[in-house]
């Protein structure tokens, strides 16, 4: 509805003759989207949410008058637990640190002046100062890791790919974002696609690439859509093209919708599907860095990771390090959804606790109910109890708790949530994504589904328990991709902290 709103809001201001003071500037979600549609007014910071076409006229006449003081807000009802007046002093803004995030929602996307008043390419232009291996210093110095995943160093995946021999390489932003519950790459994308081709640009230079994809699932439309905006904006102003700013380094940067293949998140599948072919995953190595797209030396990063870029490159490693970890610098998004109160996205600092982010930010489980769960991770990941509420949230930590930050997916589960029910799910939408080009993945995870489903309906055996985990393990160990690798997941988790609904379920056939 936030499009009915702009033009509802444009025609009020238009006929109380405030279009010279006022600009209404459609931006990208700023992460509170469950409270949709949104509106703030700068530089009073104040906050509406869940506008109705009739509000616009008194928003208008009482706010946006000149002689107007900013003491009263015209919430139709007040925020979870919250009677905040301007969005600073709303926990779900206030608890966040925004890196990333930074500009979505309050720039218009679509407008590269926008993103260059507020700081937008002054790290590339820092970074061409450089030269490329005093910027790779410089990114392995911030201690950022990939926020695609696997949370590998930046700087050293860059400085691989820098050092293998080639005439030719490439940089690709993998925005082929996938997991049931994630939309961080979609908000980024949306709100502010001059940080991801800056980041790139960045990136390239300090590769030695003069040539980039972003591969972006064809259900983003509106991504697609602002990120070829933002290309051929960045190109007209010179960020993109031969010979940047007045410099020998020329990069040229291609979007490329993907066909809904979760797989093709994979990095080789990914290329597989650029070049054309069928987006399956091919053994390692060798490497993307080594021997990548159309067989040249590759780097991928996610869009996440490409975003913060150009803020480590302005603002200096030493400044983004100050924020996360020892072993996970920075921030990292969350898109929180399921039942909470606050859905949305987040961005907060690495280590974090689970709590703070579900409780603080996300104002708790929705309807009063009682927390149960948090699958962290998507369907790579795993299901949390409510006694590992406390752990930070960190990639080691979770590691060692059997879960992984993964892309940044957080979805909340009340008591009311069956965790064989949720295990299924995500065994049955990975058997789903199965390419099936290698044994275990294809037929394991169908033959998990099948016995999971057989305990759901309340026909399994007390012997299923161990056959699935050794099934899953078996699974783990074999399957030659991330996808296989992980799918068994939220299985194990699952049978770790909630074995007692398996056996529920089980013993209610009795
Ligand atoms: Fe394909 Fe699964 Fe094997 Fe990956 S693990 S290559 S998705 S069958």
């Amino acid at each position: 509805g936030a499009n009915k709103i702009i033009d509802l809001l444009q025609a009020e201001i238009a006929r109380q003759g405030m279009t010279e003071r006022v600009d209404v500037i459609a931006t990208g979600c700023h992460g509170f989207c469950e409270q949709g549609p949104t509106l703030f007014i700068e530089p009073e910071k104040k906050f509406y949410r869940h506008i109705q076409a009739e509000d616009v006229r008194e928003i208008v006449e009482k706010d946006l008058a000149q002689d107007q003081k900013v003491e009263r807000l015209l919430y139709k009802e007040p925020l979870t637990g919250e009677l905040a007046v301007t969005y600073g002093d709303i926990n779900f803004f206030a608890k966040q640190s925004r890196i990333a995030l930074k500009n979505c929602g309050f720039i218009d996307p679509n407008k590269i002046e926008d993103y260059l008043a507020q700081g937008g390419f002054e790290g590339l232009k820092k970074a061409l100062q450089l030269t490329p291996d005093e910027v790779i210093e410089e990114v392995k110095a911030s201690g950022l890791r990939g926020r695609g995943g696997a949370g590998f160093p930046t700087g050293l995946k860059w400085s691989l790919c820098r050092t293998n021999p080639g005439d030719k390489k490439y940089v690709i932003c993998n925005a082929d974002e996938g997991d049931p519950g994630a939309f961080m790459d979609r908000g980024l994308l949306e709100g502010d696609p001059q940080s991801v081709i800056e980041g790139m640009l960045i990136g390239a230079y300090a590769i030695g690439a003069d040539e980039g994809y972003v591969y972006c699932r064809a259900e983003y439309p509106l991504a697609i859509r602002n990120f070829q905006i933002a290309i051929a904006q960045a190109t007209e102003a010179g960020f993109l093209g031969d010979n940047i700013l007045g410099s020998e380094f020329s990069f040229h940067l291609k979007i490329y919708a993907g066909a809904g293949a979760f797989v093709c998140g994979e990095e080789t599948a990914l290329m597989a599907s650029i070049e054309g072919k069928r987006g399956m995953p091919r053994v390692r190595p060798p490497f993307p860095a080594q021997s990548g797209l159309w067989g040249k030396p590759t780097n991928i990063n996610n869009v996440e990771t490409w975003s913060n870029i150009p803020h480590i490159l302005r603002n200096g490693s030493p400044w983004y390090a100050q924020y996360g970890t020892e072993k996970s610098k920075g921030t990292k998004i969350f898109a929180l959804t399921g039942k909470v109160n606050n859905t949305g996205l987040v961005e907060v600092p690495m280590g974090m606790p689970l709590r703070e982010i579900i409780f603080d930010i996300g104002g708790g489980v929705a309807d009063g109910k009682q927390f149960k769960a948090v699958q962290i991770g998507g369907p790579s990941g795993s299901c949390l109890p409510a006694e590992l509420l406390d752990l930070p949230v960190d990639y080691d930590t979770l590691a060692q708790a059997g879960a992984m930050v993964g892309s940044g997916g957080l979805v909340v589960m009340d008591e009311t949530t069956c965790m064989v029910d949720i295990a299924k799910f995500f065994v049955n939408f990975s058997q789903e994504e199965s390419c099936g080009k290698c044994t275990p993945c294809r037929e394991g995870n169908k033959r998990m589904w099948e016995m999971l489903d057989r305990i759901s309906r309340g026909e399994g055996k007390m012997a299923d328990l161990d056959k699935l985990e050794q099934l899953a393990r078996t699974i783990k160990e074999t399957s030659l991709c991330g996808l296989g690798q992980n799918a068994p997941n939220p299985v194990l988790a699952a049978l770790k902290y909630f074995r007692e609904e398996f056996v529920e379920h089980i013993e209610a056939k009795k």
